[in-house]
């Protein structure tokens, strides 16, 4: 299956050494000048990943990533201008899966591209293993906590908890492995299937706001514990 990448960029000539190298690559490559084509294109002919740049005309990045989020979880690689901290941070709570700071090189590119790509087919094939019931394990319980990992939902005190892909795919990394420590890096190599060590920030964002959808406190977690310079471990 040829994978269908979209990238969504306004500067002709950066679109088309994007599209050039990503076909050399193999990939089957669908272009979008601004936001509402691009999300256009993502309900027609539902590309595998996306490529956002932040500065486009009307519309910008963030806002395009919202507007996707409420209604696909195909990955986003941001491509942004600055390596600016408020950009990355932004570009995560709107859902984006990782970003590229411009000026980047191809190879670079190709290589995010590559492992944002295998993540999403072990994901997938996990997916298929659950729903052909070759994995009993697909619903989980602790106490007020359900997980029809099926269905992909989450169940707190009985009320259905909207969670971002990634936070959904965090927190059953958690469960899977309950009761052991997992550093930083180990959760940002198998959740979010970078090829190097990305930045160990992204998981305490992404820690933090799983706390604030299963935790009664927060500030006090009991399921999901911080070992003191070790990383994270779900009490289950
Ligand atoms: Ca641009």
């Amino acid at each position: 299956m040829v994978e269908k990448i979209l990238i969504v960029e306004d500067e002709i000539s950066l679109q088309e050494t994007l599209a050039y190298n990503l076909k050399k690559q193999g990939y089957e490559v669908v272009i979008a000048g601004d936001g509402p084509s691009a999300l256009e294109v993502v309900r027609n002919s539902k590309p595998d990943l996306i490529l956002l740049d932040i500065m486009l005309p009307g519309m910008d990045g963030f806002e395009v990533c919202r507007k996707l989020r409420s209604e696909v979880s195909t990955p986003v690689l941001m491509l942004t201008a600055r390596d600016d901290e408020i950009d990355r941070v932004v570009g995560l709570e709107v859902g984006a899966d990782d970003y590229l700071t411009k000026p980047f090189s191809m190879r670079e590119l190709i290589a995010r591209v590559k492992a944002m790509l295998r993540r999403v087919k072990i994901i997938r094939d996990e997916i298929n293993l659950i729903n052909s019931g070759a994995d009993q394990r697909s619903f989980f319980e602790f106490d007020k906590i359900k997980i029809d990992l099926g269905r992909r939902e989450l169940r707190v005190d009985n009320k259905i908890v909207n969670l971002k892909p990634k936070e959904f795919e965090l927190l059953i990394y958690l469960i899977r492995h309950k009761n052991q420590v997992l550093s930083r890096d180990q959760i940002l190599e198998s959740v979010w299937g970078w090829e190097y060590i990305g930045d160990s920030r992204t998981v305490d964002v992404h820690v933090r706001w799983l706390r604030e959808k299963i935790e009664e406190d927060p500030s006090n977690p009991k399921r999901i514990i911080t070992a003191r310079g070790a990383g994270y471990r779900f009490e289950g």
